[in-house]
């Protein structure tokens, strides 16, 4: 069973990149499990087509936890795909990270890691690197991790900051990283700019996935694109992450490079054309 874990900030496509993958990897007969770890609780609504999983922090609020089961925090979507949501705690109250702590150990408890799954995939949402959040490879759960991100600076800022938190358990054996995957955010350059990245980091671009409507036009029927559109160029560029992932075998411990070493790759890569003057003098000021 490979334990995966697919890290990245609020918005960059974890979701989709994550359900996409799963189904991709689902047409090639392995047996997947999503755990959500994203207070948003949206990690598996694709797979669900709109059904919104119970989260297992809701059913601890309602049920004694010797009266949960495992048929009320597991469910089955596409292609047999089975999907959880962590959730999180009341909006204001308590720690989201602490919320996927309990959500595993309950998993474990209730015997949702069956000796039949090929692949468990944690969708981790990692603004913000706190130790609830790296629970999934803290403990040693998840040992390859991948990073989604784009060429946006944000983005990169994340990704970089998600490798600090990453090379404290990878230094300990723990875990490794596989990867970045791009989603493609059509900035310039955006594919020599990520692989530079990746490169400075000690990882590489393991996948480049563009930016396509077809994604949100499948959102909008609660379907993953392999689903709704199976023939597009979109479902492909799915396959292809799916088949570059079940085949990887390089791993490494991150180095994160500083955020001026950050800004000043980015300033290399933005296009002179875009260059303002303007700004520019503001900077100078
Ligand atoms: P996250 O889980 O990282 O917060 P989501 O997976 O929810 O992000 O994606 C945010 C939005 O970006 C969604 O509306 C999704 O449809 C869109 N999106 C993600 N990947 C692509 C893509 N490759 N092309 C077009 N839209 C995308
Ligand atoms: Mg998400």
């Amino acid at each position: 069973m490979r334990q995966i874990a697919i890290y990245g900030k609020g918005g960059i496509g974890k979701s989709t990149t994550s359900q996409n993958l799963a189904a991709a990897l689902s047409e090639a007969q392995k047996n997947i499990m999503i755990v959500g770890c994203d207070p948003k609780a949206d990690s598996t609504r694709l797979i669900l087509h709109g059904h919104v999983a119970q989260t297992v922090l809701d059913t601890m609020r309602e049920k004694e936890e010797e009266d949960v089961e495992l048929d009320n925090l597991l469910h089955t979507g596409f292609h047999g795909i089975r999907a959880v949501e962590s959730g999180g705690p009341e909006p204001g109250v308590g720690c989201a990270g602490r919320g996927i702590v309990t959500a595993i150990n309950l998993l474990e408890d209730l015997g949702a890691y069956t000796a039949d799954l090929d692949y468990v995939i944690y969708d981790v949402l990692g603004d913000v690197v706190c130790g609830g959040f790296a629970m999934p490879i803290r403990e040693g759960k998840a040992k390859e991790i991948y990073i989604v991100c784009s060429g946006e600076m944000m983005s990169l800022y994340a990704a970089n900051n998600i490798c600090k938190g990453i090379r404290r358990y990878a230094e300990s054996g723990k875990t490794s990283l596989g990867g970045m995957i791009c989603n493609s955010r059509l900035v310039d350059r955006e594919r020599e700019l990520v692989e530079e990245f990746a490169d400075r980091l000690n990882t590489r671009l393991i996948y480049f996935i563009p930016r396509d409507n077809i994604v949100q036009r499948a959102e909008l029927h609660r379907r993953t694109v392999i689903e709704y559109a199976p023939e597009s160029a979109q479902a492909n560029e799915y396959r292809a992450l799916a088949r570059m992932i079940d085949s990887n075998t390089q791993f490494s411990v991150p180095t994160p490079i500083s955020n001026d070493e950050l800004e000043e790759l980015l300033l290399k890569y933005i296009s002179e054309n875009d260059r303002n003057p303007a700004s520019d003098c503001l900077y100078q000021r």
